[in-house]
């Protein structure tokens, strides 16, 4: 394959994309980039995901080699560090989609992973002539859908100059946080921030319930108090005090509390291995170790059913 570089194309014309894990979030993402006239090729291991997409107007690829045949950008959104070590570097760490693309090619993974893997697959793809972000974001599903995610970049200014266009369809608010790996630091320490808050918040209103407090008025007093944050302003954890939020609609959706269990274990093994300490980040671990046992597919505001078991049925 030739070389196929994204600067060397004309202003006017958008280039055509891959886009690799369609789930909670990528399927929304990718439906923004359709919408704002892209073209996308994407690929997914499950059926149900790409026909979505499919319907939107991508084409569906077999692999992730197909879906980026023709494409200048790849996009992911998997899961875990696992999926993006497979995707990119293959069993051996050099059969993978990497080992397939021409240089210059535009690697975005938005993924949250491990700062180190990110690293190695920045490494790997510096390598081989292809320029790599990691691009993690913050926003939630709710952010996916309206294109108004936070993306947090790390990598070198000029590859970050040319994927901030293709971000700003789907986020608001595009960061660069530094050089490979930094994107990756700024949204795990976010993360850890968003487990304590979900576990404090989901504590504080069963107090309330169980001191005989509505949910909804003890919510709405702490929005306009103190005690305000980020799961009460959009993603309250009690059911029906909100509409369009997993815990109104079974805990299904959003972002499932076995991510975001990943995400705080990424969290404590950073500070872990840079010696500093974060006890509240370790006790949000514990707890969602815990409730994760049986509830990871459920979205991480299901914690709520810690206290009350019933909210979950
Ligand atoms: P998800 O499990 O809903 O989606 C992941 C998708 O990747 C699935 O459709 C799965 O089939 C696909 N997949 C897995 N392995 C694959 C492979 N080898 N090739 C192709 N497709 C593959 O997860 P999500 O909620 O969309 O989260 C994706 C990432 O975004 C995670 O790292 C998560 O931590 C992060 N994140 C999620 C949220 C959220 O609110 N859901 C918010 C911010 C960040």
């Amino acid at each position: 394959m030739g070389t196929k570089d994204i600067s060397t194309m004309n202003n006017n014309s958008k280039p055509d994309i891959a886009f690799i894990g369609l789930g909670n979030m990528g399927a929304p993402m990718a439906e923004n980039l359709l919408k704002a006239g892209y073209t996308l090729s994407v690929f997914d291991l499950s059926d149900a995901a790409t026909q979505r997409l499919e319907k939107a107007g991508a084409r569906v690829a077999q692999s992730p080699k197909d879906a980026a045949s023709n494409a200048q950008v790849v996009i992911s959104m998997l899961p875990a560090g696992q999926h993006v070590h497979s995707v990119y570097l293959g069993d051996s760490g050099a059969n993978g989609l990497l080992a397939e693309l021409p240089k210059g090619t535009l690697v975005i993974d938005s993924s949250t992973i491990a700062a180190a893997d990110a690293r190695t697959v920045a490494d790997a793809a510096s390598q081989l002539g292809i320029d790599f972000l990691d691009a993690p974001v913050s926003g939630g599903t709710g952010g996916a859908i309206a294109g108004s995610l936070t993306f947090i970049v790390g990598g070198d200014d000029d590859v970050f100059a040319k994927a901030e266009p293709i971000l700003a369809v789907m986020g608001k608010n595009i960061f660069h946080a530094g050089e490979h790996g930094a994107g990756q630091v700024a949204k795990i320490c976010n993360n850890m921030l968003l487990g304590i808050l979900m576990a404090g918040t989901a504590e504080a209103i069963n107090l309330g319930v169980k001191n005989g407090l509505d949910p909804k008025v003890l919510s709405d007093i702490m929005l306009q108090s103190s005690g305000r944050n980020w799961t009460l302003e959009v993603y309250n954890p009690y059911p029906q005090v909100m509409e369009n939020v997993p815990s109104s609609n079974g805990y299904q959706g959003g972002f499932m509390s076995k991510l975001m269990q990943k995400d705080l274990n990424l969290a404590m093994q950073t500070a872990q291995d840079t010696h500093v300490d974060t006890p509240m980040g370790a006790k949000a671990t514990e707890l969602y170790a815990t409730h994760t046992l049986e509830n990871g597919d459920k979205d991480f505001s299901s914690i709520m059913g810690r206290h009350d078991a019933s909210v979950l049925f």
